[in-house]
């Protein structure tokens, strides 16, 4: 069952006179349960295809169909609506409220939705557990570490059960020891059902996903073509 079905995806930009391709045409099927690593080097489209993926942005045409809704004839309201239901991101960065404990992070995309608040603490809880980090759930993030920071990440990702993780070079700020135990968290949650997209230059981390897409010049290919 496809989750995902992008067909003939445009999107340029207007750079003083040149128009640049970010996206030329790119056809994109991801199915429900699936690891996609998308794999491509500075400037190649990755950061556009991802805002279009997580329905930040819309296409200048084509179509774009997630979980049954098409997102490319959606008003810009509907796109957040879908967008905080059906994606949960993962960062670089993390982007964690440095004042919130790590439960109160999780808790966040809960508390936007109106979940009761009993439900969310246990929610949260659940999700930490899940990343292996309940132990740490009143620890602010500056008492954690990169690799755990980054784990209150995805648990806060995992929170409103999302139909998509979607994750931007998620060990991009870490270690190489680091980044394989994100990659293999990342492995397991897949292994549970969960579809996952991510988004890289780094051609290690992307061989870690079940399938494997080159972006280059806006233009998809199947495997790594870097
Ligand atoms: P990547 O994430 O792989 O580095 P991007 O998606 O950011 O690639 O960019 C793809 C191409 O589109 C690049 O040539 C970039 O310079 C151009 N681009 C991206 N965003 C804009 C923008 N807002 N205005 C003009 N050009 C842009
Ligand atoms: P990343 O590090 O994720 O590849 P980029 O550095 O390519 O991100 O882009 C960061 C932001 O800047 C994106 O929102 C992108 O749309 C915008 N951007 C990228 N290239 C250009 C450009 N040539 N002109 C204007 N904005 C750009």
């Amino acid at each position: 069952e496809a989750m995902i079905t992008m067909s003939k995806i445009e999107k340029t930009y207007q750079s003083g006179d040149n128009v640049v391709h970010a996206l030329n045409k790119i056809d994109l099927t991801i199915e429900a349960g699936a690891f996609v690593s998308i794999v491509g080097p500075s400037g190649s489209g990755k950061s556009t295809l991802m805002n279009m993926i997580g329905c930040l942005d819309k296409p200048d045409s084509g179509q774009y169909m997630l979980g049954g809704s098409h997102i490319d004839k959606l008003k810009d309201r509907e796109l957040a609506e879908i967008r905080n239901h059906k994606i949960g991101f993962i960062f670089q960065n993390f982007n964690l409220l440095g004042k919130l404990t790590a439960a109160e992070n999780v808790e966040l995309p809960l508390l936007y939705r109106g979940v009761k608040t009993k439900e969310r603490h246990a929610r949260a809880l659940e999700c930490l557990s899940m990343v292996g980090l309940a132990e740490r759930a009143r620890h602010q993030p500056n008492q954690l570490s990169g690799g755990q920071q980054q784990r209150v990440a995805i648990a806060r990702a995992l929170a409103g059960e999302p139909q998509i993780l979607l994750a931007d070079e998620p060990t991009g700020a870490l270690d190489s020891k680091t980044s394989e135990e994100i990659m293999n968290l990342l492995i397991k949650l897949n292994q549970n059902g969960r579809t996952i997209i991510l988004i890289t230059h780094d051609l290690n981390v992307a061989r870690k996903a079940k399938r494997t897409v080159s972006i280059r010049d806006g233009k998809l290919q199947e495997g790594e073509h870097i």
